[in-house]
């Protein structure tokens, strides 16, 4: 125990409150530096009294997301998990097709692909599942051997047509993710393929921050307050400087710090850090880190005019004007104060569109969005009501070829006072930050 020490964490996101647990379990008195108005980074959604559950984007986890389930125990919040349908409905030009992604008996009867295909892919995710523990999809360490360079693409077309591959894997990740399967490690992908069988979908009723939240329990939060610089002092200490909502900056000196910010601030709160503290390969790997924006634009629409908890996704290795429409069952009240039951349509525009998009005002996004909708899915409601947009500049960390295994190395090389944490060592998935953020908090507790 190191009872006394003072530690900074910069960023309330997943891998921050982890982080933040971990030091408070080990003795710390800690300080969550949050900019944003509450807890829970890119998993904290909107919410809006007028629907029933409040939140917007519900953010998935699967049943081998160890900590949080750990965490649900832990905390009492089983009554807050909903079992989602895992139902992915792949489009080909206009046609869909349905996918369950844990079910082999829907992988065989997927009629978008050759059987040879459906039978290439399914011999494929059979082997990856006997090596499950070393592709560990939330770990870089174990996923770091497999990272040889490969890409998804590349990995794919090992074991399926083009045809096969644009229509059956490609759909699957990108949909998820956004990124190009061109574009990422064949690691990524294999270790979905490992994990993905037989697992169980699900989501928190009234949103994933309630896990931040509850691991940040004892920390001073101060949240709107954004880290603009860190410095060492004379005594090795760490000074952080930060500006609250009223624009006034302060200093306060700790013993040490993680930064779980997202890899473009983080790289800029190092550079200011001297070459002993941060080595030049941790500072390349945050400069260098890539992210996919993402633009989610939500209606609310009739129950039955869309498929219930559904992901639709295009097909083909172009770029579509849409990539993918989630729905999620809501309720609102009518005149009368009866509940109605609707569906909120999640909308994402393809890549290209998305970077368009974000220029634009809020309300040229949903005329735009609107239009360019039924691309994907032609009886998408004319009378869909447009309901909020959720802008995400840094949505999707790149796990790009060769990646996972300079994070392992960036990994070993973290020392104190300064460590850091985020997604953008593994995969933007919340399990995966959260392991982040206990790894940088341990870097400081074993040391002292
Ligand atoms: C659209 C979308 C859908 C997703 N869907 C899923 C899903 O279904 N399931 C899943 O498991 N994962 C999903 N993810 C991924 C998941 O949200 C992330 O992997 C995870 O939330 C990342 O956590 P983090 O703590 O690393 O980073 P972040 O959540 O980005 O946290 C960083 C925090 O640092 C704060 N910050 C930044 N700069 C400063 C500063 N200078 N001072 C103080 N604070 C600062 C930010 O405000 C933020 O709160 C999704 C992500 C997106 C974008």
């Amino acid at each position: 125990m190191s009872r006394g020490r003072r530690t900074a964490v910069v960023g309330g996101g997943m891998a921050g409150c982890a982080a933040a647990k971990e030091l408070i379990k080990n003795g710390r008195e800690v300080v969550i530096f949050e900019a944003g108005a509450g807890l829970g980074g890119r998993a904290r959604s909107w919410h809006r009294p007028e629907i029933e559950p409040d939140v917007g984007v519900n953010l998935w986890f699967t049943s081998f997301y160890k900590i949080m389930f750990e965490r649900i125990k832990e905390y009492g919040l089983e009554d807050q998990l909903v079992e989602m349908s895992n139902n992915v409905i792949v489009v080909d030009k206009g046609r869909p097709a349905e996918l369950l992604s844990d079910s082999f008996r829907s992988l065989l009867t997927f009629e978008h692909v050759s059987l040879r295909d459906r039978l290439g892919f399914l011999y494929s995710t059979i082997k990856e599942t006997f090596k499950r523990k070393q592709l560990d999809i939330f770990d870089p360490l174990k996923l770091a051997p497999f990272d040889d360079g490969t890409t998804a693409a590349q990995y794919a077309r090992k074991s399926m047509s083009q045809r096969g591959f644009d229509n059956l894997l490609r759909p699957e990740i990108e949909s998820f993710w956004l990124w190009r399967c061109e574009d990422i490690s064949a690691a990524h992908v294999r270790a979905m393929q490992a994990q993905v069988a037989g697992a169980k979908f699900y989501v928190f009723r009234n949103g994933m921050e309630i896990i931040a939240e509850n691991n940040a329990k004892g920390a001073d939060i101060r949240l709107e307050t954004e880290v603009t610089d860190l410095q060492i002092d004379s005594t090795g200490k760490v000074q952080i400087t930060a500006r609250s909502a009223d624009g006034t900056h302060t200093t306060e000196t700790f013993d040490d710090v993680v930064v779980a910010t997202q890899a473009p601030t983080a790289a800029k709160l190092a550079a200011s850090l001297p070459a002993g503290i941060v080595g030049q390969d941790t500072r390349d790997f945050l400069e260098t880190q890539e992210y996919e924006p993402a633009l989610s634009v939500s209606y609310l629409v009739d129950f039955s005019s869309m498929p219930s908890e559904a992901h639709i996704v295009a097909a083909g290795a172009e770029d579509p004007s849409v990539k993918t429409i989630i729905t999620f069952p809501r309720q609102v009240r009518d005149e009368n104060g009866r509940p109605v039951d609707k569906h909120l349509a999640f909308v994402y525009p393809g890549r290209a569109a998305t970077r368009r998009l974000l220029e634009l005002s809020t309300e040229e996004q949903f005329a735009e969005t609107s239009r360019l909708v039924t691309d994907l899915w032609p009886d998408f409601p004319k009378d869909a009501e447009p309901f909020e947009i959720a802008v995400r500049p840094w949505a999707m960390p790149v796990p790009a070829p060769g990646r996972y295994r300079k994070s392992a190395r960036v990994i070993r090389l973290q020392r104190p006072p300064v460590v850091f944490a985020g997604d953008y060592f593994t995969s933007p998935i919340s399990e995966a930050a959260m392991l982040s953020g206990i790894r940088a908090a341990k870097v400081l507790t074993n040391a002292s």
